[in-house]
């Protein structure tokens, strides 16, 4: 199948309002092209030098998300032009974030990254440590950030009922994050979750944004 094709079939299942981030991690530009031109804009990368080089090397009116795991010493070289980070696992992070966004003269959008797998090696906040950020006042005191919601990857396993459950407690816990803490705020309405193997599911499960790489560019 072609990339064109891929992303017709994906975008058609897709119910209205929920947003397709097309996951071109390892590659190149040629291959970003082909998918731009079948009309996808929104593209996700996980690693800054890489997204740095493949913003430069495409059309500006493509949407850049932050997918992968942010140190706190690259934030000023995606600042200027990011349009949403979506892997934000300390307040420490999203100080740097607003202070680089504030240099750039942006509001950056931002998801928090919960751990919601049963695997050791998934980054991530835990409940406590995500209310921690939420309750924090440098989070309200904070100009040039905008929290938008949270992002979560499942355990890697055929296991549906395991999947499903960990989509569930997700969606479940940003019912509640937004209730306590982003009540009055209309722009924390976003649930990063799914990915090739289990974007169905986490449709079904309350989904926003799905991350698909493998399914529209082929095995990396
Ligand atoms: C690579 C990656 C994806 C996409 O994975 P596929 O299985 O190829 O769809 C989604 N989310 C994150 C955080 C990733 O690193």
């Amino acid at each position: 199948m072609s990339i064109s094709l891929n992303i017709e079939n994906i975008s058609k299942q897709l119910p209205d309002g929920v947003k397709l981030i097309a996951v071109s991690k390892t590659h190149p530009v040629e291959t970003i092209l082909e998918a731009y031109n079948a009309g996808q804009k929104v593209f996700g990368e996980n690693r800054v030098q890489e997204l740095v080089a493949k913003y430069e090397a495409l059309p500006k009116d493509i949407e850049w998300h932050l997918i992968g795991h942010l140190q706190s010493n690259k934030v000023k070289f995606i600042a200027p032009f990011v349009s949403l980070i979506h892997s934000v696992d300390s307040l420490a992070l999203l100080k740097e974030i607003n202070k680089y966004a504030a240099q750039s003269n942006r509001v950056l959008d931002c998801l928090l990254q919960v751990f919601i797998a049963k695997e050791e090696t998934k980054f991530g906040l835990d409940e406590d440590e995500l209310y921690g950020i939420c309750n924090s006042h440098h989070v309200a005191e904070m100009k040039n950030i905008r929290v938008r919601g949270l992002m979560g990857m499942a355990t890697n396993t055929n296991n549906e009922t395991v999947v499903r459950s960990e989509f569930r407690y997700l969606k479940n816990l940003f019912g509640r994050v937004k209730l306590k803490f982003f009540a009055e705020q209309q722009f924390f309405s976003e649930i990063s979750m799914g990915m090739t193997s289990d974007w169905k599911i986490a449709v079904e499960e309350g989904s926003t944004m799905v991350r698909i790489g493998s399914a529209i560019f082929g095995q990396r």
